[in-house]
């Protein structure tokens, strides 16, 4: 592996690449999705399946909260959190949904980047902290 891919390698930050005796070593890290750190299952109540079900009854086509076709596999927290009841929950295409053809994107993926860009662009616009000495 060149140098090159090994700066690379350290740049995406999921993987941890050293030279051991003249052999590089890169560590089980990239055997790891990128959710794999993510504690959103466990965040889940132990209802999940009965909230699924209840949105399933209600919306049997699974139209898109998104896009507003039907198929979406995935039960999205319309407001992103904890907030687990029925009314802030209803169905969304997922990555596997635009892979089988049934919504013209990644709804779930398109929502969740712009939350997280949005999280992102929160923090940048915060004042910067102020040194404890200075206040
Ligand atoms: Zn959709």
């Amino acid at each position: 592996m060149s140098t090159l891919a090994v700066s690379a390698l350290r740049r995406v930050g999921r993987f941890s690449a050293y030279w051991r005796g003249g052999e590089l070593d890169v560590t089980q890290e990239r055997a790891r999705p990128a959710w794999a750190g993510s504690t959103r299952r466990d965040r889940l109540p132990p209802n999940w399946d009965e909230l699924r079900a209840a949105k399933d009854a209600e919306n049997p086509e699974h139209v898109c909260h998104r896009c507003g076709l039907p198929g979406g596999s995935e039960l999205d927290h319309l407001l992103a959190g904890d907030d687990h009841r029925l009314d802030n929950l209803d169905w969304i295409h997922n990555r596997a949904d635009y892979l089988a053809g049934r919504s013209r994107e990644n709804c779930h993926g398109k929502k969740s980047g712009a939350e997280g860009a949005a999280a992102l662009a929160a923090i940048r616009r915060r004042p910067p902290d102020i040194h404890p000495a200075l206040r």
